[in-house]
């Protein structure tokens, strides 16, 4: 099972947007670009909104049956380690291996001493088609990056071979993320990432690190976009000398997480595809929920009631909510508007406090932050929620469309 060249990870909180992100996807496709899609969904997210992963493969089924889409799709275990990728074994034919955990722990001395041995040949000057400068990594260097990452692709592969264990022939794709941790992969420790990789011969078709700079939850990059820009370009680079090198996969990529809304970063992102004729995957997990609430906002009536209960519930709780999401969120939490302020709102001004839209002065970081995390407030709410969205459905779908193709799909592929 080969991933496509572009493909885009939708996640969906509560699993009934699929059809309209899937018509995203087709609109692309009527212009001439072929993007797979991807529904991820993380271990974490299972637990707070109580889905498994049978209900993703469901909601994916039968959003492109119903749709009639002929185009790639999969469904990917998001972020599982060995504790829990039992449970998504079964459904899924896409599986992104964490191990970001892992970094920094030691392999054993032997294991060290024949992967640097291994590749002593790249030491001193690396030449990487593509990249202006030459790499330069001395054997010291090569070992500290051994000690650093050798043992977490170890144990990636210990997940591939349980995974691959299970599923017999069944074929399957395999992502591996390094992404949350605090700093950033150089391209230099990438390349010899990938070495590793390719020794413990896990098929690997996408590699998730970790860039420069912050990419918060549902907000625009923070961080020095030139700096990013050069990264991305960079490890476009090391993936494609990697495929030659090592001999992995040759639709090897990168993969971008937290990928939403990054629109400062995508003209960067798109000219690397374009320079070096390289795909990418990009991963978004919760903005679907986010235009669930825009769409319920605009709906008003007791569709906007329930939103603005919500965010009550939200602001109250921010400590429990936010806590789990720290590091991947920065809320000026003084700056929030108080529930009582909200409640005044019309749906139409709370839709533009929530929409991703920086030329609108309606839009309010804090609040589509503190909402994005604030999931978990409205799976509380249960059918009264699922009621509620699907009861709104067509107005909810079209932002959901909107989103993914006008603010997503578009800067990025088309
Ligand atoms: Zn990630």
């Amino acid at each position: 099972m080969k991933l496509e060249k572009y493909s885009f990870g939708t996640g969906d909180r509560f699993g009934q947007q699929g059809v309209a992100q899937l018509k995203a996807v087709r609109m692309a496709a009527e212009r001439g670009v072929d993007i797979a899609i991807v529904w991820n969904k993380s271990h974490r997210e299972h637990v707070i909104v109580g889905t498994s992963a049978a209900d993703v493969r469901q909601e994916a089924d039968a959003a492109v049956k119903g749709s009639r889409w002929e185009g790639g799709y999969h469904v990917d275990a998001d972020h599982i380690g060995l504790d829990n990728v039992g449970q998504f074994v079964d459904h899924c034919d896409f599986f992104t291996i964490d191990v970001a955990d892992y970094i920094g722990e030691k392999a054993a001395d032997d294991d060290i001493s024949a992967f640097v041995e291994a590749n002593q040949q790249f030491t001193d000057s690396l030449k990487i088609e593509g990249l202006e400068r030459a790499i330069r990594v001395s054997p010291d260097q090569l070992r500290s990056i051994a000690e650093k990452y050798l043992f977490a692709i170890k144990q990636a592969a210990l997940i591939y071979d349980y995974i691959k264990a299970e599923k017999g022939i069944e074929p399957f794709i395999t992502e591996v993320s390094l992404d949350e941790t605090d700093a950033p992969q150089t391209p230099e420790e990438l390349f010899f990432i990938l070495s590793a990789v390719a020794a413990y011969r896990i098929p690997i078709q996408t590699i998730a690190p970790k860039f420069t700079g912050r990419f918060n939850k549902g907000v625009d990059f923070v961080g020095d976009v030139d700096r990013f820009n050069q990264e991305f370009n960079d490890d476009a680079c090391v993936v494609n000398q990697a495929i030659t090198s090592f001999g992995l996969p040759d639709n090897l990529k990168l993969s971008v997480h937290s990928g939403s809304d990054k629109f400062s970063i995508y003209p960067g992102i798109r000219s690397a595809l374009e320079r070096h004729g390289v795909g990418v995957h990009v991963k978004t997990a919760g903005t679907t929920w986010l235009e669930e609430l825009i769409g319920l906002a605009e709906a008003g009536g007791d569709a906007f009631t329930l939103v603005k209960k919500i965010y009550r519930q939200a602001f109250g709780r921010y400590e429990e909510l936010c806590g789990p999401y720290a590091s991947v969120i920065d809320i000026d939490q003084a700056q929030l508007p108080s529930p009582d302020e909200v409640d005044l709102w019309g749906g139409i001004r709370f839709a533009k406090t929530l929409r991703h839209d920086q030329g609108c002065h309606d839009y309010d970081s804090n609040l589509r932050q503190l909402l994005h995390v604030a999931y978990k407030v409205a799976a509380e709410y249960g059918s009264v929620y699922l009621e509620a969205v699907n009861t709104n459905g067509e107005i909810i779908g079209k932002n959901v469309t909107t989103n993914l193709f006008d603010r997503h799909l578009k800067p990025l592929f088309i």
